[in-house]
């Protein structure tokens, strides 16, 4: 069986998904920063079918050629190794930029770096319209609750995450300067936990984590537990990837230039989250508690009422549905890794 699916896997490489056709008035040139990476490449899939031109500047830090190699070859799009630290001179119509890694222990490993990633001088040289994927992190561990748009936040500007907090913090006010002073076209998208397929398998995370360590225990180890870190009642607020790049895509065609949430607003406590992935995979383990890390924000939720209002945008894929197509992915890169180390 795996054998078929490693064949399928090869001979739909030759193949391009259909895309739609495109006036030339009608089709963008567009650049996504970050575009080999767990949402970068989604929403590569959904700009190219929907017959743009697409151009992906990735350094690969945490992006993988595997999750745009479908594209490589196709008249429309365009791959750049490229380290968006440094300047790239192209014309493009708009900029997605959403290279930043996005996992506590990625954007840990080299905090210096996670703070220089910005690239808004791009922007203003070729005046595209610049999205500026921030994130739900701008509130830190917040006191309010639901968090909205003009809540300011309670960032620790002196610990582990403040290189990532604060680095979106100071690219927000980035943003909002250059349209201020350079007049640039600005999109800004407070990204809430997202989740799906594609999804870095070592990358540290909640969904990730939990999936493989369920997954891994049915058949490996029993070593292998979802670990709650802390008491386990902290929340978050998960949304499918398909979700965000709806809401990623009304927002850069808006015409709304403030910060926007985008998020699910489906909260659920660590510890139950925990139990609903065990219980989808089929996993008899116990869970394991940890000390709870540093700065944790005890609880998130996006208020979503701007985004509905503005961008007629809201969540449709529940979380169960979700979370299946995620271990299904799961799954198989399981199987696949297992082929490959055998071989
Ligand atoms: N978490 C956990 N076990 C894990 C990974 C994460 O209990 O193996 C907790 C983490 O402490 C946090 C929540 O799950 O409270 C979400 O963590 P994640 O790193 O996925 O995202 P973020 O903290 O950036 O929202």
């Amino acid at each position: 069986q795996l054998e078929e699916r490693i064949q399928a896997l090869e001979a739909s490489k030759t193949q391009y998904p259909e895309v739609t056709f495109l006036s030339y008035k009608d089709r963008k040139r567009i650049l996504v920063t970050g575009g080999a990476g767990f949402v970068g490449s989604h929403l590569v899939d959904r700009l190219m079918l929907q017959g743009h031109e697409v151009i992906v500047a990735d350094n690969f830090f945490t992006g993988r050629k595997r999750n745009i190699e479908h594209w490589i070859g196709h008249e429309n799009f365009e791959l750049i190794n490229h380290d968006i630290v440094n300047p790239l001179f192209i014309e493009v119509d708009q900029i997605y930029h959403l290279a930043s890694p996005a996992s506590p222990p990625h954007y840990m490993w080299n905090p210096v770096k996670t703070i220089k990633f910005f690239i808004l001088g791009l922007a203003r040289r070729v005046r595209a319209r610049f999205l500026f994927a921030s994130t739900s992190e701008v509130y830190g561990d917040p006191e309010v609750h639901p968090q909205k748009e003009t809540y300011f936040g309670n960032v620790n500007s002196f610990g582990p995450r403040a290189c990532y907090d604060e680095s979106k913090r100071v690219a927000e006010a980035m943003c909002y300067a250059y349209a201020k002073q350079e007049r640039i076209s600005i999109r800004i998208a407070r990204i809430f936990n997202t989740y799906g397929p594609r999804m870095h398998m070592n990358d540290g995370r909640v969904v990730s984590n939990f999936i493989l360590q369920s997954l891994q225990n049915e058949s490996i180890t029993v070593r292998n537990t979802p670990y709650i870190y802390g008491t386990g009642k902290q929340t978050r607020s998960f949304a499918y990837v398909s979700d965000l790049i709806d809401g990623l895509i009304s927002l850069m065609n808006s015409n709304y230039s403030s910060p926007v949430n985008i998020g699910n607003p489906d909260e659920y406590t660590i510890e139950q989250f925990a139990l609903i992935i065990k219980d989808l995979v089929g996993a008899n383990s116990s869970l394991a508690f940890k000390e709870a890390v540093t700065d944790d924000p005890q609880q998130r939720r996006p208020d979503i009422t701007l985004a509905k209002t503005l961008l007629n945008w809201q969540p449709r894929v529940k979380l169960i549905e979700g979370l299946n197509k995620t271990i299904a992915y799961f799954r198989n890169e399981l199987l696949v890794k297992h082929h490959s180390e055998r071989n």
